[in-house]
């Protein structure tokens, strides 16, 4: 594809009427859904006739953005750069818009995602804090983790939100919305009116992060990968 090879999952759903081609930037692969029994001669067949439409949707997608020395990172509205250099100390420090990662060539990735994960969480958690107690509500627990499908999640029963780390990828405002999101789910546990009035309340730019996320979200989701 495009001149490069790209692996395809196919998965069975009993649920599955038809067979589905989805090329999966997130993945790096295409997907293929097929019923519970055969499809797989359809399936080839339509991966051949639907090859110049792959290329066009792979060519579209997000370039990979590795944690490597020299690599651009988006980084809450801005850019970081990545500046290795063996000889520093294993600490991840930035400075300006540098981010400087010292040590051993094979732990700089796993050393950049864990300081973008500290940024993460020192970004998220006074942010969801000072919401929540806005709204009157105890926030028992905020966790980070790495979802594809969604930015936030809130349990209101047990008090706790958690978020995709990849927020702090995205401008303030952006990582903001989805905080005011996830923080209205504490007080309304559905999309019903009263919660997107209480959204409208928290959070004047609602739509526009939506669209910002829908156009940028899945750029993000390559990030470190
Ligand atoms: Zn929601």
């Amino acid at each position: 594809m495009n001149g490069r090879t790209l692996p395809v999952v196919a998965t069975r759903y009993a649920q599955a009427r038809a067979i589905r081609l989805k090329p999966c930037a997130i993945a790096g692969a295409v997907k293929i859904s097929l019923p519970a029994r055969g499809g797989v001669r359809e399936a080839i067949d339509l991966l051949e006739s639907h090859r110049g439409w792959l290329a066009a949707q792979v060519a579209k997608w997000p370039v990979a953005v590795p944690f490597v020395h020299g690599t651009r990172l988006p980084f809450d509205g801005g850019e970081l750069l990545v500046d290795w250099d063996e000889a520093r100390s294993l600490r991840v420090l930035r400075a300006g818009d540098r981010l400087l990662v010292g040590g051993p060539a094979a732990g700089v990735a796993d050393r950049v995602k864990r300081w973008l994960l500290r940024e993460a969480r020192a970004a998220l958690l006074p942010e969801t804090q000072c919401l929540a107690t806005s709204v009157d509500r105890t926030l028992a627990r905020v966790a980070l983790g790495d979802p594809v499908g969604r930015w936030g999640s809130c349990n209101a029963r047990t008090g706790s939100i958690n978020y995709s780390w990849r927020l702090i990828l995205a401008p303030a405002w952006v990582r903001q919305s989805v905080v005011a999101h996830e923080v209205a789910h504490l007080v309304h546990a559905n999309h019903g009116p009263g919660f997107w009035a209480l959204v409208a309340e928290l959070d004047s730019r609602a739509g526009e992060s939506k669209r910002w996320l829908g156009r940028h979200g899945r750029g993000l989701h390559l990030v470190g990968r």
